[in-house]
């Protein structure tokens, strides 16, 4: 029975360590931008907050919306 214990554990550690390498650092996902990804203007911790996963500062955003509606 030993070895079914052994082998389940070794299965949810594996599964564990595919999550966490599944996770990116900075994962675009969930994570704000602390400053403009474009510009390098600090992007405000309202609009971080308001906007999960934000890249851009506010003018930025505009201006790739705009670019990505001709597109
Ligand atoms: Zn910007």
């Amino acid at each position: 029975m030993d070895e079914v214990d052994d082998s389940q554990k070794a299965e949810r550690l594996y599964r564990e360590e595919a999550l966490a390498a599944k996770r990116p650092v900075g994962n675009p996902g969930c994570v704000s931008f602390t400053r403009c990804a474009e510009c390098d203007e600090e992007i405000p911790e309202r609009r971080r907050k308001a906007i999960p996963g934000c890249r851009l500062c506010a003018a930025c955003q505009a201006e790739q919306d705009r670019n990505s509606h001709f597109s």
